[in-house]
């Protein structure tokens, strides 16, 4: 058997028709878009037509997109840049326990700056309740962002119910939709956003680009200054390819939804039922509202590094804990916030489907990991106490 990728939340491959899209852009319509001249007459035509295809994409507006560097920039946008515009209404910001690194640390840095945060905790399903964003805002509240769906354990954040709460006190929201653009239906006018993040290569796009959604009169301060790209909120040349390949990944994920979401929803669950069946194992995050590629379990008396490890051997590519946490030994800060303890947060194990996931591969990932956890538990000391 070939190898195996299951770890679609950390990245996805480009699709090749992406990649067909973005080539002209290289090759013949290489010009800068702010250029007079034809040819950057033609990249700004090209950089338009892919603005409007993201902003009909999501129910935006043309002038509602602005195309960033990926989704850590679009989530570092949102939140710095409306904290600094609104800075002298107030200085609070609410936002979850089991965020990305991209907002989790943006937040505290805001709060080496002078702003306060309040980090809610979420139930043992990863659930963040809305009543609880109602009470933690306080009179100077300025910001909440929320994540739409968690990158570790799949969990589906409660976003409208929030978003009507933000409304109702006339505070900022803004949701980093990084898992969710391109598997789940997205209309932010419908959903009620002020602010949405989205990432490229999260959907069979490339690296290196994303968009923040800004609705319509809300402002913000901008991290990068310089030209007046992006109507003055970024400034930079833009990188055109990137962009054309954002909206076709966009584009092409929204056309095929019907027909792959269900068949990965299905893959997973055939995946998560089968690692069930494992002694001593728990599954993290929602069993309904998850995101449909997700599966996350803890096989307790099981370090998730080794784990890893012995998968890899095997052609299986798969996570544990965030990208960004592993190589240290302190677990993952969501399990962790989602009531597990460290010992048993330490055996975690996250396989995320891709569109070109087969039954076979599921199968094959259903034959592997039973065996390795049971050879890792033959090893281990506190599995025979
Ligand atoms: C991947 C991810 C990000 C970061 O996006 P980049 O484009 O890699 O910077 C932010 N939030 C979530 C939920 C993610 O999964």
């Amino acid at each position: 058997m070939d190898r195996i990728y299951m770890d679609h939340a950390a990245t996805t491959p480009v699709r090749p028709e992406v990649i067909e899209a973005m080539l002209p852009a290289y090759k013949e319509t290489f010009g800068n878009a702010s250029s007079v001249y034809s040819w950057g007459r033609e990249a700004q035509k090209a950089l338009d037509d892919a603005r409007a295809k993201t902003a009909a994409v999501l129910g935006a507006e043309f002038n509602e997109i602005i195309f960033t560097g990926g989704g850590s920039e679009a989530d570092n946008l949102a939140i710095k840049g409306t904290a600094w515009k609104n800075r002298h209404k107030g200085k609070h910001i609410i936002t979850s326990a089991v965020e990305h690194h991209a907002v989790l640390d943006t937040v505290k840095w805001l709060e080496t700056q002078g702003f306060e945060a309040t980090f809610l905790s979420v139930d043992e399903d990863g659930m963040l309740d809305p009543q609880q964003v109602r009470d933690a805002i306080r009179e100077d509240t300025i910001l909440i962002t929320v994540m739409h769906g968690n990158n570790e354990m799949g969990s589906i954040m409660p976003v409208e119910e929030i978003a009507d709460i933000a409304r109702e006190k006339g505070v900022l929201f803004h949701t980093d939709a990084v898992q969710t653009v391109g598997s789940l239906p997205i209309d932010v006018k419908e959903m009620g956003m002020d602010m949405l993040s989205l990432s490229a290569h999260k959907f069979y796009g490339p690296k290196g680009v994303g968009a923040l959604y800004v609705r319509k009169g809300v402002r913000l301060d901008s991290l990068i200054h310089g030209g007046a790209q992006e109507r003055n909120r970024r400034a930079g040349t833009e990188d055109v390819p990137a962009i054309i390949g954002l909206a076709e990944a966009l584009e092409r994920a929204d056309e095929e939804r019907d027909k792959v979401i269900p068949e990965i929803t299905r893959l997973r669950d055939r995946l998560l039922k089968g690692l069930e069946t494992i002694p001593e194992t728990r599954v993290n995050g929602h069993r309904k509202k998850r995101l449909p590629n997700n599966v996350n379990v803890c096989f307790r008396y099981i370090e998730g590094e080794s784990l890893l490890l012995n998968l890899d051997m095997m052609g299986i590519a798969a996570s544990s804990g965030s990208a960004c946490t592993s190589g240290s030994l302190e677990p993952s800060h969501v399990l962790l916030a989602m009531g597990l303890s460290h010992e048993i947060a330490h055996g975690s194990l996250r396989l995320t489907l891709g569109r070109e996931t087969t039954e076979n591969e599921v199968d094959y990932v259903l034959e592997q990991v039973p065996a390795v956890v049971n050879r890792l538990r033959e090893m281990s000391p506190l599995y025979h106490q």
